[in-house]
């Protein structure tokens, strides 16, 4: 399946992606992690999305669109993927439509997760994750790691992420309003967008959506 994950910051997109991605046996592609992971590595692509997102921008398209364009590229992609957090504008779609194109496949689905504003800055404020990988994602009241500060996944460190502080977070949610939620109609238009409520424990949301993509 190729499917495309939407809904604003702190809603559950990387958190539910993961759990899809393992359901549905394809790979969880994440342009914020990639960029996270460059950020980490200190590559010139980190340094350049560094500044971006701190201020709570979106990275601009044409490296995010070539970032994107590589790991679908990717030989575990090639049956399947499911893309969190791109596109993330409308000309972003239209970049993924041309490739899929150029390749002769479509999307299967849009999945887009709905949750109101006063939950998902509860979401973000509690927001923990990896310094190893920033898709082992905690909160602390919601889904606590077993022992403070440290990932039960990898061992790794748990942090704040810098753009998930409060008046970040105002221009994340407007940035989403703007520029990300036009993606929903465009899809729509194609037939593609379902759109499920992100709240509720994480388990009843991932079985809402595996019963949305049948
Ligand atoms: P996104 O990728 O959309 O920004 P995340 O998956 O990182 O969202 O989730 C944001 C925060 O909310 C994380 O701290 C995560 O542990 C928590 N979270 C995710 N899903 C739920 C849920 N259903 N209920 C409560 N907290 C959740
Ligand atoms: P860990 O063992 O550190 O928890 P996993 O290898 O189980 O990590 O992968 C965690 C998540 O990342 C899974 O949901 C999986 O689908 C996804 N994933 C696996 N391989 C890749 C990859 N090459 N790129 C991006 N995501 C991947
Ligand atoms: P969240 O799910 O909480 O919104 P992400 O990890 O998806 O956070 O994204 C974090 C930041 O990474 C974004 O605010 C933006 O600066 C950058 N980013 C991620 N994906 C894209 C994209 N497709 N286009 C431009 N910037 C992006």
């Amino acid at each position: 399946m190729r499917i495309v994950l939407v809904g604003p910051p702190g809603a559950g997109k990387g958190t539910q992606a993961t759990r899809l991605a393992e359901k549905l046996r394809i790979p969880h592609i994440s342009t914020g992690d990639l960029f996270r992971a460059n950020i980490s590595r200190q590559t010139e692509l980190g340094k350049l999305a560094k500044s971006y997102m701190d201020a709570g921008n979106l990275v601009p398209d044409e490296v995010t669109i070539a970032m994107a364009k590589d790991r679908m590229a990717q030989p575990d992609a090639e049956g399947g993927f499911l893309l969190d957090g791109f596109p993330r504008n409308v000309s972003q779609a239209e970049a993924l439509d041309e490739l899929l194109k150029t390749e002769g496949i479509k999307l299967d689905a849009v999945l887009d997760l709905e949750a109101p504003e006063d939950e998902v800055v509860k979401r973000i404020a509690g927001r923990r994750v990896c310094r190893k990988d920033s898709a082992h994602v905690f909160h602390v009241t919601y889904s606590p790691p077993k022992q403070d500060g440290v990932c039960d996944h990898c061992g790794g460190e748990l942090y704040q992420r810098d753009d998930d502080s409060e008046e970040t977070v105002r221009t994340r949610l407007e940035v989403y309003h703007t520029q990300t939620e036009p993606i929903i109609d465009y899809y729509r238009a194609q037939g593609l967008v379902v759109t499920i409520s992100a709240m509720g424990p994480v388990d009843e949301v991932t079985g809402r959506a595996l019963e949305a993509l049948k």
